[in-house]
């Protein structure tokens, strides 16, 4: 941040007692401006044995494929914020069966939660952002072709989980009670 969105003035970093970051605080009128995470949010549909992704028709990992995903928007509950992004990328609906994770990219700044749906219509089709949107079994997943590795990380978690018929909570942080072999 170089500008303070509040009165235009330029901000700095600065040392505030107590804190344990630098801030960006505006030279014009002393507010304080935190940053903090993004969280984005996205939907593992599922159907029988099949999985559906969305190949994507953007940059980053264009043509690769993903899930319905994006960063939420204020005014939306996270639960809010998967629909619109299923109905968006692939024109899905779906009902939730559980929030099966979280994502954490600290490195970035990022936060992906990912829910567990249930497809409910037959009419899904590429939309924004999507190429192509697919029906894949759970033993023919494109894994040379999934697009991040947070995708990638809920995919295995739950082809595991559904042979073992045993849906857990999954966490890249908290390997105890993720991908574990226990
Ligand atoms: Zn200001």
């Amino acid at each position: 941040m170089n500008y303070c969105p509040d009165c235009g003035d330029q901000t700095f970093l600065k040392n505030i007692p107590n804190d344990r970051l630098p801030r960006n605080v505006c030279q014009g009128c002393d507010q304080i401006h935190y940053e903090n995470p993004k969280i984005i949010v996205g939907s593992l549909p599922v159907i029988n044995n099949s999985v559906l992704l969305c190949k994507r028709d953007i940059h980053p990992s264009i043509g690769m494929w993903t899930i319905p995903s994006g960063f939420m928007e204020l005014g939306e509950s996270l639960e809010d914020g998967a629909r619109r992004e299923a109905l968006e990328e692939a024109n899905l609906t779906f009902e939730i069966i559980k929030l099966y994770g979280n994502y954490s990219i600290p490195e970035i700044g990022q936060v992906l939660f990912v829910f567990l749906v249930n497809i409910l219509n037959k009419d899904y089709a590429p939309m924004d952002e999507t190429s192509e949107v697919q029906l894949f079994n759970i033993d023919n997943i494109p894994w040379s072709r999934i697009a991040f590795p947070s995708v990638e990380f809920f995919l295995k978690n739950y082809v595991q989980d559904h042979k073992s018929n045993n849906l857990r909570f999954h966490s890249n942080f908290n390997p105890k009670h993720s991908n574990s072999t226990t």
